[in-house]
């Protein structure tokens, strides 16, 4: 072990004999080995009367090159000033899921990619378990919009329901697209999507023949306390949920309004090459960034580095993103 030198004012002698006691009691003998495994994806945050859970489900990269309606020059300006992780395969981002708890009824907004997208990513599940739920008390799953990594975690690692007693609700314009074999093979639907169309019939597939597939109108009623936004763009229902947390709290789960955090705070108007409808996508994102900004909600996306929880605040004519503060629950010691 390397020997630890410390700031003589900042820790007086008798701090530092206990200080080497510790460290001697905590140490076994012998070589130390460097921990191989980040601590479980999990974080609570109160928001009102709402227990909000993030849940990682792993992270994607997503190449520069994707990134589009932006000069070269202020892509790589934002993107160096930000430090953001890359590697190989492009920029890393996280892909998270949010369970709310609202007395006993369990909501949780997006499942994650399952088995979709490789070995890497499909921890929802086992997160879920950590934080200390089961999967069987979940009563109803929001799906933001029908992309694999905010249904495939639908099915468990059999194929299964993950969510046995859940009721799966989807906006009809995105089970119009997503869910009908026609569209898969239409001139017009681009070959990067034709692979996700069966994905989302297949995580869908038990849930729509128990009777527990609900799709929804814009104007709908949702479970109780929650509103759909519409945010179409990214794909054809793309829709975010509101949450009254009471008290005049608020808590939006956008999903897809934002890809590259690093950069579409700063340039709304730069769009990710999976969206359907790019303009659509733009002006739902600046639409939504500032009904979160002007209204002091919470927000939690699905694409923002994990827990992914903070506010928006404006920023000249664009907007910044403002993660929350890791904090101890109430009661805790
Ligand atoms: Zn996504």
């Amino acid at each position: 072990m390397a020997s630890i030198r410390l700031h003589p004012r900042l820790f007086p002698l008798a701090s530092l004999a206990s200080f080497a006691l510790s460290v001697a009691i905590a140490l076994p003998a012998g070589a130390q080995t460097a921990p191989s495994r980040q601590v479980p994806g999990v974080y609570h945050q109160l928001i009102g009367e709402l227990h909000v859970t993030a849940l990682f489900d792993g992270v994607v990269p997503l190449a520069r090159a994707e990134l589009s309606g932006i000069d070269e020059a202020g892509k790589q300006a934002l993107l160096s000033s930000r430090h953001v992780p890359e590697g190989p395969q492009g920029l890393q981002t996280a892909v998270n899921a949010y369970l709310i708890q609202r007395g006993d009824v369990l909501t949780l907004v997006d499942a994650g990619t399952a088995r979709c997208f490789g070995p890497g990513l499909g921890h929802v599940l086992e997160n879920l378990r950590h934080a200390g739920y089961s999967p069987e008390q979940v009563d109803q799953v929001l799906i933001t919009h029908a992309h694999p990594d905010h249904l495939c975690g639908l099915l468990d690692a059999q194929g299964r329901e993950a969510f046995p007693n859940a009721t799966v609700w989807l906006a009809r314009a995105d089970a119009d697209y997503w869910l009908d074999p026609a569209t898969e093979t239409r001139a017009d639907t681009p070959a990067m999507f034709r692979p996700l169309f069966k994905m989302a019939r297949d995580a869908v597939a038990p849930y729509r023949a128990a009777g527990r597939l609900r799709l929804f109108a814009q104007d709908e009623r949702l479970p109780a306390g929650v509103s759909g936004l519409d945010s179409r763009g990214h794909t054809p229902g793309h829709t975010s949920f509101l949450f009254d947390a009471g008290a005049g709290q608020s808590l939006l789960v956008w999903g897809d309004i934002v890809h590259y955090h690093a950069v579409q705070f700063a340039r709304p108007d730069a769009s990710f090459e999976a969206d359907l409808d790019r303009g659509q996508a733009i002006a739902s994102r600046r639409a939504l960034m500032a009904r979160t900004a002007d209204g002091g909600w919470w927000l939690a996306g699905a694409h923002l580095p994990f827990p992914g929880l903070g506010h928006v605040r404006r920023d000249d004519d664009a907007f910044a993103w403002v993660p929350a503060e890791f904090s101890p629950l109430p009661g805790e010691r």
